[in-house]
């Protein structure tokens, strides 16, 4: 995302705008970009991703100070991270914005954090949001706790919610008288055409505050950074949610809050590739030492443990480790670890290495090389299947 963008030229509005211009020149946007009347524009989702971050910032008054005085640099400073990973869809992001289960149709009915059914009494769950953590392969193996730090819209404790300064009155909309809509009648050589449009002194809500909330600015709603601890079982793996309930955004009217999900991601480790619950691993072993047997030492999540090679071992042979893997989500056994023995002829042999390998070599017979499996088994070693 380029975060480099000036965030008026995207909402396209001038340095002064007030906040009605911004709501109204974010949502314009939003009908514009929504991927259901956008599947031609490839770029549609980027751009309302920006337009989004835009609005999330130019609608907030300290953030909006913030930005003007010290640009993009200034919030990322103040920990405003605007990150859009980790949401499953665009879709999930306007749910985010416009609160759950809302739709293109929301776009058109509500505020701009409004959503679902208009009307009296209407509650609307707050939307969800997704944030990521990251741990480490052995937090992954043995569960840890994260605790993650994420922006959430939150009730204005000032107004409760309902975008009035407190003691003063919530009047019914002059502009609309209370009904959320503006109709315009035209005549037409057909008859009257009646258009219904969403009032835009109350957004469709039907009712003003008398003097807005001076915290607020009458939105009833705030951004607030919220932390919270998160249990991660044993045995996640890259990529997973964890789905905390209730700790997502504000709901509306008395609307339940959204979820809160942990996009969990683990951290590559270099000394083991994981395949499904098991781990593997790579030892070097010198042909000798595969040849005689020998004693390695080998990485597990629990630190290093001494594994027996057999002798005659051959190059890609496997060593198991039972249980050594990582351990099962949902009550199956554990994962092993998979020790893959590379057998390493020796290089740069220094004389008396040399007459040793001569001496060896002169006195190999088949019976040095015969195996037990034929040669077809031979053959799909060698091809690696
Ligand atoms: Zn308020
Ligand atoms: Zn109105």
């Amino acid at each position: 995302m380029s975060a480099t963008r000036d965030y008026y030229d995207v909402l396209g509005v001038p340095r002064d705008a007030d906040d009605a211009s911004i709501k109204k020149a974010f949502r314009r946007l939003a009908r514009e970009l929504h991927p259901d009347v956008n599947s031609h524009d490839p770029n549609a989702e980027e751009k309302f991703k920006q337009a989004a971050e835009a609005y999330e910032v130019l609608s907030d008054p300290e953030r909006r100070a913030t930005y003007d005085r010290y640009g993009h640099e200034g919030l990322r400073s103040g920990g405003y991270a605007p990150n859009f990973e980790g949401f499953g869809s665009i879709s999930d992001i306007f749910d985010a914005f416009f609160g759950g289960s809302g739709g293109f149709g929301d776009l058109f009915g509500g505020g701009a954090f409004g959503g679902g059914a208009r009307g009296p009494g209407g509650a609307i769950q707050g939307g969800d949001v997704a944030v990521n953590a990251q741990i480490d392969l052995a937090e992954a193996a043995h569960g840890t706790s994260v605790e993650v730090s994420y922006e959430t819209v939150a009730i204005c404790e000032h107004c409760h919610g309902n975008g009035a300064e407190p003691g003063t009155p919530i009047e019914t909309c002059p502009k609309c008288n209370g009904t959320g809509q503006l109709r315009a009648v035209t005549r037409t050589p057909f008859g009257q055409v009646v258009r219904a449009t969403v009032c835009d002194r109350c957004d469709g809500d039907g009712r003003v505050a008398k003097e807005p909330c001076k915290v607020c600015r009458g939105r009833g709603r705030k951004v607030e950074r919220s932390k919270v601890s998160v249990d991660v079982p044993a045995g996640i793996a890259d990529g997973q949610r964890i789905r905390i309930t209730g700790r997502g955004h504000a709901g509306e009217r008395g609307g339940p809050p959204g979820d809160l999900y942990v996009q969990i991601r683990v951290r590559e480790d270099p000394r083991f590739v994981r395949d499904g619950d098991d781990l593997v691993t790579a030892v070097d072993v010198a042909a000798p030492l595969a040849a005689l047997g020998t004693t390695v030492s080998v990485p597990t999540v629990d630190g290093p443990v001494e594994l027996d090679i057999p002798a005659g071992t051959q190059p890609h042979e496997t060593v198991l480790i039972r249980g050594a893997g990582m351990p099962a989500l949902r009550g199956r056994r554990s994962g092993d670890l998979r020790v893959v023995v590379n057998v390493v002829v020796p290089r740069h042999l220094s004389r008396e290495q040399r007459e040793l390998h001569e001496q060896l070599a002169d006195s190999m017979t088949e019976h040095n090389l015969r195996t037990e499996e034929g040669v077809f088994g031979k053959l799909r070693r060698a091809f690696g299947v």
